[in-house]
């Protein structure tokens, strides 16, 4: 096992796209750790520099104590699982599985051996004389990861793992993942633009745009604490509210209410100062009454989600953009949804509410 450390990592390719952009990055030994961002911003790029299927630009790679910039795949001690498990179809799942260690020149009896046992770990014993096409995804993906484990390497790239399963298998699969990477405790990275997946696998995540990194934390820190608008956006299975809004004084002019500027940046602002107010539509309480330091809007579409709705209500903006109005959404239990047209109040919970510059 071992850590890894990226510094001023940065992927240039021949087309002049800079997929990867001076990146700084340390994931720790044995750390299940995700690399999520919309499309293009540079995951995969990403795991195939940590992997050595892709040369950097610039910058370096270390995995444990060794400098593997330059090294060949080969030589880094990393197994990779593609999104298409990349099986070899003429081959059985043993053969598969012991593919790697026939490339490593181990021995016959000791390679079928050690797949024997690999297999029976990932519940795959019953499958050793299938071929790929004779098997489902879910058992697909399954012999993909064996493959990549039969060799024990210090680190596991995956990418996209579970994006060729259907929803339900999906959910199968996340399980069978994060309780297989605690028990082998083995340092592993995995692409997803599923924030979803990554809130629910990773120990922590790597939010990243334009082959930066925007952010780097635990689950609980990306949701609860995004650093930048970009975060607040993609995380979060409904996007974070974020509206404009005016310090005045001690307190906030958010479309047409008055809110107390959040403590921890109480000090920081200055009066007159545009911000964003951030809030998450989880953290909005629904009320078909008035409110005090409720924000008021008319609602304009109710979308069931079977145990709640979200809510969105158009809210007139701030006197001196008055006649613009700013869309907010709003998590309301089952039961207790208004109809579109009505008139609503959303007031904020204590604590929950963010300010970005
Ligand atoms: P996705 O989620 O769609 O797979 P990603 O975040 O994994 O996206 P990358 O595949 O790493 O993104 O691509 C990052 C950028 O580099 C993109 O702009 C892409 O078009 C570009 N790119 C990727 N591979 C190559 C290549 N071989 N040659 C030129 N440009 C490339």
């Amino acid at each position: 096992m071992a850590a890894i450390t990226l510094r001023e990592l940065t992927k240039v390719y021949p087309n002049g796209v800079r997929a990867l952009d001076a990146l700084d990055l340390e994931i720790a030994d044995g750390e299940f750790f995700a690399l999520l961002g919309p499309s293009g911003c540079g995951k995969t790029t990403l795991l195939r520099t940590i992997a050595g299927l892709e040369l950097s630009s610039g910058g370096s790679v270390r995995i444990g104590d060794r400098d593997v910039t330059s090294l060949p795949p080969g030589q880094r001690d990393v197994a990779m699982v593609f999104q298409d498990y990349a099986l070899f179809p003429h081959m059985t799942v043993r053969d598969n599985i012991a593919y790697p260690l026939r490339i490593k020149k181990v021995g016959k009896a000791d390679r079928q051996d050690k797949a024997a046992r690999t297999a029976d770990e990932l519940g795959l014993s019953a499958l050793l004389d299938r071929r790929p096409g004779q098997l489902s995804g879910g058992q697909q993906q399954r012999v993909a990861l064996a493959r990549a484990m039969a060799c024990h390497p210090q680190v596991f790239l995956l990418d996209e793992p579970l994006s060729n399963l259907d929803a339900r298998l999906r959910l199968e699969a996340r399980t069978f993942l994060k309780r297989l990477q605690r028990e082998l405790g083995v340092t592993t990275v995995f692409v997803t633009h599923d924030q979803a997946e990554a809130l629910a696998l990773a120990d922590r995540i790597a939010v990243m745009e334009g082959g930066r990194i925007r952010q780097v934390g635990t689950p609980t820190e990306v949701f609860r604490r995004p650093a930048n608008t970009f975060v607040a956006g993609f995380i979060g299975s409904t996007p974070m509210n974020l509206v404009p809004a005016r310090v005045r004084g001690d307190e906030l002019a958010v479309a047409a209410v008055r809110l107390p500027v959040p403590e921890d940046v109480r000090g920081e602002l200055t009066d007159g100062e545009q911000v964003v107010y951030g809030v998450r539509p989880e953290y909005l309480d629904y009320s078909p009454e008035p409110a005090s330091g409720a924000l008021t809007g008319q609602v304009v579409v109710v979308e069931n989600l079977g145990s709640f709705s979200l809510v969105s209500l158009d809210v007139p903006a701030e006197e001196p953009d008055a006649g613009a109005t700013t869309s907010v959404q709003v998590v309301v239990p089952e039961g207790r949804e208004p109809e579109p047209g009505d008139t609503g109040w959303v007031t904020p919970r204590p604590g929950r509410s963010l300010i970005y510059r």
